[in-house]
């Protein structure tokens, strides 16, 4: 049986007014909006207890397993709001998809694709007045769908019931001055990923395990971190929330081959799809840090960017590291700029969405 996620229970909905005022300074992911998505998984009953209810908190017994062991899997995508009003999400299946493989990965159970993309369209038609007009810039509703071990249970094994939910919150322009690029610190300290580990699963450990990076990089003036592969640390993997890509002066778009222990952006696939139609050429293959520092070096790569959902491209300044610093510039590249544009374009409804991407909520 297809869940519904039907509204139960509602309380009384924010004001426009409040709502305005979030929107006019919704930082990121600081306020949320009055429902959230729910469903219950049981071992012996699979899913159920689906509805839309108001956000609130939720109950956990000390014992809940994900407390200890960190049996967790998310997603992130946003809802954006075209011109006319409408309201649309961008290629949602495959968060679906790969929350599913993240589930497998940590052993929870798997929400069918339509399920998962009710519970969105469900809870964003509830909370519809909390999608943000585009405001010429990037705002929109990010979107939280995630999914944690909720027995109550101390055994290290795949929890017996588990909790999926989605939560929304409203978000400005991540760049509220304008794009500006960032500097990244390349750590040979920590490592993301390992091969056999979760690194291609979106779960709330790898993050945990990156913040110690994270502070490491602001140390050195940083605001992102660069990890290298775990074994060598010699091939070039991701950021800690963001894939990267580089752009040469020959017109090729590069950026790390999928290797089981990167996350597979839907931003970074989007991209490269859209490469060649943006007189590129799109490549994906191992790649060296050291290849990416020589030709950043020598002028033969011209840009470099971060690409993720929340920021969608942020252009990268500098890569700095213990062996030296590699400048780009402290101007966004044109490149760059472009693929953002095409990329937001199709997004918020600007340009025809030639690849079918766009869901109508
Ligand atoms: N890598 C990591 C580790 C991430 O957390 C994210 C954000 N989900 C990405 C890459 C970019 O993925 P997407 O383009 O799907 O947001």
């Amino acid at each position: 049986m297809p869940l519904r996620f039907p509204l139960t229970a509602t309380d009384t909905p924010s004001t426009p007014e409040k709502i305005a005022g979030i929107h006019a300074d919704p930082g990121f992911g600081v306020y949320f909006t009055d429902h959230m998505a729910v469903a219950t998984w049981r071992k012996d009953g699979g899913w159920s207890d689906d509805a839309v209810v108001p956000y609130g908190p939720f109950q956990l017994d000390p014992s809940t397993a994900v407390l200890h062991y960190a049996q967790e899997v998310f997603e992130g995508l946003k809802a954006y709001r075209h011109a006319d009003g409408s309201i649309w999400l961008f290629r949602p299946e495959r968060n679906a998809e790969r929350l599913n493989a993240s589930a497998r990965r940590l052993m929870l159970p798997e929400l069918p694709v339509d399920d998962f993309l009710t519970s969105i369209e469900e809870l964003v038609t509830v909370d519809a007045a909390w999608v943000p007009d585009a405001h010429g810039g990037e705002a929109s509703l990010y979107l939280r769908p995630f999914m944690f071990a909720n027995e109550s249970f101390l055994g290290v094994r795949a929890a017996h019931q588990v909790t999926y939910s989605v939560i929304a919150s409203p978000v400005g322009p991540y760049f509220a001055g304008g794009v500006k690029p960032v500097n990244i610190w390349v750590t040979d300290a920590y490592s993301r990923a390992g091969k056999g580990g979760t690194g291609a699963a979106k779960c709330g450990g790898n993050y945990a395990s990156s913040l110690i990076a994270q502070y490491e990089g602001a140390e050195h003036g940083c605001s992102q971190v660069l990890f290298a592969d775990a074994g060598t640390g010699v091939n070039t993997e991701e950021l800690g929330g963001m894939n990267i890509m580089v752009v040469t002066a020959g017109g090729e778009l590069i950026t790390p081959a999928l290797t089981g222990t990167i996350l597979e952006g839907v931003t970074r696939d989007s991209i490269l799809t859209m490469a060649g139609e943006l007189g590129l050429t799109p490549v994906a293959r191992p790649v060296t840090l050291a290849e990416i520092f020589e030709r950043i070096d020598s002028g033969d790569i011209v840009e470099a960017f971060a690409c993720g959902t929340a920021a969608v491209l942020t252009p990268v300044a500098e890569f700095r590291s213990h062996q030296g610093n590699h400048v780009i510039g402290d101007e966004p590249g044109p490149r760059t700029m472009q693929i953002r544009s095409a990329i937001l374009d199709v997004q918020y409804g600007r340009a025809d969405d030639v690849h079918g991407w766009l869901r109508r909520v």
